[in-house]
């Protein structure tokens, strides 16, 4: 109650618009459960000294993107380093993780955890928080691929694919038909998921802002929405998607790693006053996360993984249909082809495109770009020298590093620099970070 009671005191401080207050009054917060490893004492950190503190509260989103964290937790690795009360629970969706960090641990939030991108750097600029500005740093990419974007199989036969060319009439004749657009949901505007479903129907010449109507659905919402009609489609990370799929509501139009392989998909972020406050506990965050990424990338661990992962505790899902997902077992398309492709899979780790939990600048910065092509921040994002100073308060690679050397990951392991090198979409666009106006000139549908 005490908590409640200085939330309430803060929205009457007013913090927050009354828009924000319905869906933070969350049960995220009121509901919030203990979910640290056993208590004990703090081990000393490696590089000198006791952490400044054992505890962090982190939030996470039941989807394959926050594994490393449950992992982290489950398996030890945070205690391992001495954080040993990592506080992670569960977010109803993103407007509450986002409303919980702009409160803080010390308000009854959360000081961090899993993010989909441009939210910690919009939340850092205060363009997603009614002005109110919340520096953040992003830390760490949680996981590339693992993504679908799934169609209710009362679209069955317009055999929506990853190529949208040609279905635009179908869009139009899908509109006149139902006296409303085709509907097609995401999991927070304006960010990762929007985007990933906007450069998909962009890539093929339909217009998302024209031609659809795009709607906000949290992740463990998808599957009920689309059985009751609410939307004809939507893009989350599994094991929803997968679950639709299984339970024979829709059907896999694309997975992410179709429309861009090994993309930059969530990231652990952290507020910034607690980087500052708690360094050598930021490095140990950092160690923890990583050792659970190498953990979760192995064959061998991929079925522990699940049943940890499905159980009631985290994600409250099925266990085989996790089990399949995170091996890259896809049933694909209006007939469901079985397609088994570990390289398809979420990847935790290591990729044909190197490690994949370092946070490269050229990627933190593209999720930037795609804000300014669809002009979804008024005001903010100016121009590319006003995203790329944005991009690099937030994004903290030497952190990583740091923590890495730390860790013992081998020199070939370390990017040495802040690009990950060209980048290459399904439809043939570059993406080459030294020249991102290139990249938005190239792109035939935007604002
Ligand atoms: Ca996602």
């Amino acid at each position: 109650m005490a908590q409640r009671r200085r939330f309430l005191a803060l929205l009457g401080g007013g913090l927050f618009g009354a828009s924000l207050l319905v869906s933070a009054i969350p049960s995220s917060l009121t509901a919030a459960v203990a979910q640290g490893a056993p208590k004990k004492a703090a081990p000393a950190a490696k590089g000198g000294g006791a952490l400044e503190t054992k505890a962090i509260n982190l939030g996470f989103i039941p989807i394959l993107e926050s594994a490393a964290l449950v992992i982290g937790v489950e398996k030890g690795f945070f205690a391992k380093h001495g954080l040993t009360d990592v506080n992670l629970t569960k977010q109803a969706s993103w407007p509450s993780a986002r409303d919980n960090v702009v409160l803080g641990s010390g308000g009854g939030g959360i000081d961090g955890g899993q993010w989909q991108l441009p939210m910690p750097q919009m939340i850092t600029n205060g363009a997603i928080t009614n002005g109110r500005k919340v520096p953040m740093y992003i830390l760490a990419m949680l996981s590339s691929q693992g993504n679908g974007i799934v169609a209710s199989n009362s679209v069955k036969k317009a055999e929506l694919g990853l190529d949208t060319k040609g279905d635009g009439a179908f869009f139009t004749k899908f509109e006149k038909e139902k006296g409303r657009k085709f509907r097609a949901a995401m999991t927070f505007p304006k960010a990762n998921q929007d985007m990933w479903i906007r450069y998909w129907l962009a890539a093929g010449g339909v217009d998302p802002d024209k031609n659809v109507e795009l709607l906000t659905v949290p992740s463990a919402e998808t599957v009920a929405g689309m059985r009751n009609g609410t939307m004809e489609l939507f893009s989350t990370g599994d094991p929803w998607p997968s679950r639709a799929v299984k339970e024979k509501f829709g059907y896999l139009v694309a997975t992410t790693a179709n429309i861009w392989r090994v993309h930059p998909e969530e990231f652990l972020a952290v507020r910034a006053d607690w980087v500052k406050k708690n360094p050598k506990a930021t490095i140990a965050l950092l160690k923890g996360v990583m050792e659970a990424q190498q953990w979760l990338a192995k064959a061998e661990n991929k079925d522990e993984a699940a049943k940890i992962l499905s159980s009631r505790k985290w994600f409250n899902a099925p266990e085989d249909i996790i089990e399949r997902s995170l091996k890259g077992g896809y049933k694909v398309g209006p007939s469901a082809q079985v397609e088994n492709n570990p390289n398809m899979a979420p990847l935790y780790w290591n990729s044909p495109r190197g490690v994949i939990s370092y946070p490269y600048k050229s990627l933190t910065m593209w999720f930037l770009l795609e804000s300014m092509r669809w002009k979804f921040f008024p005001g903010q994002l100016p121009n590319i020298a006003a995203a790329k100073a944005l991009n690099d308060q937030v994004t903290r690679e030497d952190l990583w590093k740091q923590a890495a050397k730390e860790l013992g990951v081998p020199a070939k392991d370390i990017p040495k620099g802040s690009s990950r090198g060209t980048e290459r979409f399904f439809d043939g666009v570059v993406y080459d970070p030294t020249k991102p106006q290139a990249y938005l000139d190239s792109l035939k549908i935007k604002r």
